[in-house]
């Protein structure tokens, strides 16, 4: 029955992985994955999430019952607080519905099949480059996906006049995909006044915003992190607003995220809350229980929200140390060549000017791996494997 069935190339990710996981060599470094990992070379348990685990600790022995299709009410309004901000008109006004759902991803899949079902007309734009399974997912979800110009190889910036002409051409009622912060894969960021140019012409063009916040706080601080949509609330738009917690909680696989959509007004909240929980009832009928109960602890404990806060900093500042040292013995290493570009860039990833030759240079020679598009996952940096990136790049590029 199934032998016309093919088989699936697979991610490239992934495979990668396990290439990596094959590699016998000592001195073997894995930058391809997005992962956090510590200076240890650890992916980390936050203790934020260790102490909410001590208060989950006498529950064992319950059953756990589904929760409600739209996820539990109280992680609800914490991420609410958390990315709109607790004073925030909009949140007192009630006019954002929040979904729990699984993971960033989850969020995606659920905002795509809600926006395809009532608004079918409508295609979808993202960034040139993006995240690959951004497209994938809403081409799942029925969409017709195009690409606006965003990053710049040659400047490893953002060619904003590029993107903003492209986005003057959008028709009215598409859906544009944007990352509010530490672009997945290139690190380059719009910077507050960028967005303050983009945030009136979508309005004026009358597109969907759709944000995806995949890494709040490990650009800059949390605030700042999510500037576009505070501003967008600002200028009395509506929205879409997918955020994971699977990076900032180190909680990749309790599938933890949310999705919120920004409406005019109460009563439209309340009618989309209604259309998500049907959504997510035609996907997988109601979200799993561990992560939002752990997120869910922190984020209602003050003590508990300001360690978290602590934490998500440490490891946005242990970011930028790695950016900062690898573009300081870059530089020393090969004078004549600019590395500013990894200063600039922002939140997990960089990418760096690589051919997809040099990227299997650095992978067969020196065991360095890196994704062929030349996206460096800088999370995975550390004191010690950083003399041997260094090396194998100066290889590379000299
Ligand atoms: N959006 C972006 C931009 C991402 O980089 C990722 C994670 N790689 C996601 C969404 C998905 O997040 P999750 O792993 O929580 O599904």
């Amino acid at each position: 029955m199934f032998h016309s069935v093919e088989q699936s190339p697979g991610d490239p990710i992934l495979s990668l992985v396990e290439d990596f996981k094959r590699d016998k060599r000592a001195e073997k470094v894995n930058l391809s994955i997005g992962l956090y990992y510590d200076e240890a070379g650890q992916v980390p348990q936050l203790a934020c999430i260790r102490k909410a685990y001590e208060r989950l600790a006498n529950t064992w022995d319950k059953p756990e019952l589904y929760l409600p299709m739209e996820g539990l009410a109280s992680y609800r309004q914490a991420v609410q607080h958390m990315l709109f901000g607790e004073e925030s008109e909009a949140v007192k006004a009630g006019r954002i519905a929040t979904v729990q759902t699984l993971g960033g991803s989850g969020a995606l899949k659920i905002g795509a099949d809600f926006l395809h079902r009532y608004f079918p007309q409508a295609d979808l734009w993202v960034s040139r480059p993006t995240w690959e399974n951004h497209i994938a997912i809403f081409a799942g979800a029925g969409f017709t996906t195009h690409e606006y110009p965003y990053f710049d190889p040659k400047t490893g910036g953002v060619d904003f006049e590029a993107m903003c002409a492209c986005i003057r051409q959008i028709p009215a009622g598409d859906v544009v995909l944007l990352h509010p912060c530490c672009h997945n894969p290139t690190g380059a960021d719009l910077s507050e006044a960028q967005w303050d140019v983009l945030i009136p012409l979508l309005k004026e063009r009358r597109l969907v915003p759709f944000l995806d916040l995949a890494y709040q706080g490990l650009g800059s601080t949390l605030e700042a992190d999510v500037y576009a949509a505070r501003a967008m609330v600002k200028a009395g738009m509506a929205f879409l607003l997918s955020n994971s917690f699977s990076k900032v909680f180190s909680l990749y696989g309790d599938r933890i995220g949310a999705l919120s959509v920004v409406c005019q007004d109460e009563e439209t909240a309340e009618r989309l809350l209604s259309q998500l929980k049907v959504t997510v009832r035609r996907n997988y009928s109601s979200p799993p229980v561990r992560g939002a109960q752990l997120v869910n602890i922190v984020l209602n404990d003050k003590e508990l929200a300001r360690l978290w806060r602590e934490e998500v900093a440490a490891m946005g500042a242990r970011i930028r140390a790695m950016r900062q040292s690898l573009h300081t013995q870059l530089s020393t290493r090969l004078p004549g060549q600019d590395f500013q570009y990894l200063l600039a860039q922002r939140g997990m990833f960089s990418m760096m000017k690589l051919t997809p030759a040099q990227a299997d240079r650095l992978r067969e020679e020196y065991g360095v791996y890196i994704l062929r598009s030349g996206r460096v996952c800088m999370a995975g940096l550390n004191e010690q494997n950083l003399p041997p990136v260094v090396n194998a790049l100066a290889a590379v590029f000299s």
